[in-house]
């Protein structure tokens, strides 16, 4: 492999690359997997689904990201499996490591003294790496910053139908900005004073982003009074379609590095899904974001199935609606966003519920 630039460790036009098929059109976007090593095996089971109900058609490139080079063995086998380029980085030092202005002695105690409770992760140092990193750095990856649209991608993910239509396409041809499949409540005892600590940053600003009826926001999604509390509401960010630009602006960097001064990636153990929920839901027009329910997605405790059924056909799903999480659980959101948001609920949904 050859050196192409000092974060791209490798660039491969697969064996199976479709990519020059003119007919074809694309957005300037890519799938996106940041993982581990170790990882494999269960990463070669998502490509595997998700080339063969949606890029096999499309064959969009597929970046991958690691704070550690990518194995031989790694490279070889998920390459063979992309019909796009597959394009493999390393994640830059700075980008994986403790600001100057954070007390690692005291980052270590809160750890450990959080091995036996019940705050998931909350023990785990490189957890913090990531979810720091998914919300401060991946966008300005120098492999990343040549597309304008991502697509997040992890291990240990299912899609039971076919993806007919290009997520990039109906996002830039409908003028939406954030697409998601599930919405959850986060623990509380992961963020305690992730709200507190945005409201001083939006106060700072003077917007009035806590006034969702002249902004046109979605801050009743993520509050059930006002803007008072959060209601832990989130965007479930291990699936994310999205315009690359909502993280590219001055308001969204200002915000990350407010939250980054004031610590609670390390002292708490802030996840990157309410970070990017709480600003997207106050930043931008609610019409910009976009539930695609006609995406049957699954990753550990939930999984969402097409609540239309002549789609379920058409699409070969193998998920039954009856099992759909997404409508059955008190912790999901997604109810709540269809009643505050503009988004149409699916053709057959008030059937199931
Ligand atoms: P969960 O979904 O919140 O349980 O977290 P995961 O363990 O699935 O991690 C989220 C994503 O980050 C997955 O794509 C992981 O492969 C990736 N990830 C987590 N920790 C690390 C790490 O230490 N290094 C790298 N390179 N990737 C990681
Ligand atoms: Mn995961």
């Amino acid at each position: 492999s050859q050196p192409w630039a000092r974060y791209e460790i490798d660039r491969v036009i697969p064996p199976k690359y479709k990519g020059n098929d003119a007919t074809i059109s694309r957005e300037n976007a890519t799938l996106f997997t940041l993982c581990r090593n170790s990882e494999l095996y269960e990463i070669l089971d998502s490509i595997q689904q998700l080339e063969t109900r949606f890029n096999g058609n499309f064959h969009y490139d597929w970046v991958f990201l690691n704070e550690e080079p990518f194995s031989p063995e790694f490279i070889e086998l998920t390459s063979n499996m992309v019909s796009g380029r597959a394009r493999y980085g390393l994640i830059p030092r700075k980008h994986w490591s403790y600001p100057p202005f954070i007390d690692q002695e005291r980052a270590k105690e809160i750890r450990e003294s959080r091995k036996w409770s019940a705050i998931t992760y909350g023990s785990s140092e490189s957890y913090r790496h990531m979810c720091r990193f998914n919300s401060l750095f991946f966008y300005k990856h120098p492999i990343m910053e040549e597309y304008d649209y991502y697509w997040r991608v992890e291990p240990h993910v299912n899609f039971a139908c076919d993806i007919i239509d290009d997520p990039f396409k109906f996002l830039k041809e409908n003028k939406k900005k954030y697409g998601f499949t599930i919405s959850m409540r986060e623990l509380p005892n992961t963020i305690e004073s992730l709200w507190a600590t945005s409201k001083l940053y939006f106060k700072k600003l003077a917007t009035n982003v806590f006034d969702a009826e002249q902004t046109h926001n979605l801050l009743n999604f993520i509050s059930d009074d006002g803007g008072e509390s959060y209601n832990y509401c989130h965007y479930w960010t291990n699936f994310e379609i999205a315009d690359l630009s909502i993280y590219r602006n001055d308001i969204y960097e200002g915000y990350v590095q407010h939250l980054d001064q004031a610590g609670g990636f390390f002292y708490e153990r802030w996840g990157d899904a309410p970070i990017h929920s709480i600003i997207f839901s106050l930043i931008l027009d609610m019409d910009e974001i976009f539930l695609f329910q006609n995406i049957s997605y699954e990753h550990t405790v939930a999984k969402t199935c097409p609540m239309n059924d002549a789609f379920r056909k058409e699409a070969k799903c193998i998920c039954n609606p009856v099992e759909d999480w997404t409508i059955r659980s008190e912790s999901c959101c997604n109810l709540k966003f269809l009643e505050v948001g503009s988004c149409e609920k699916n053709t057959d949904l008030d059937k199931y519920l």
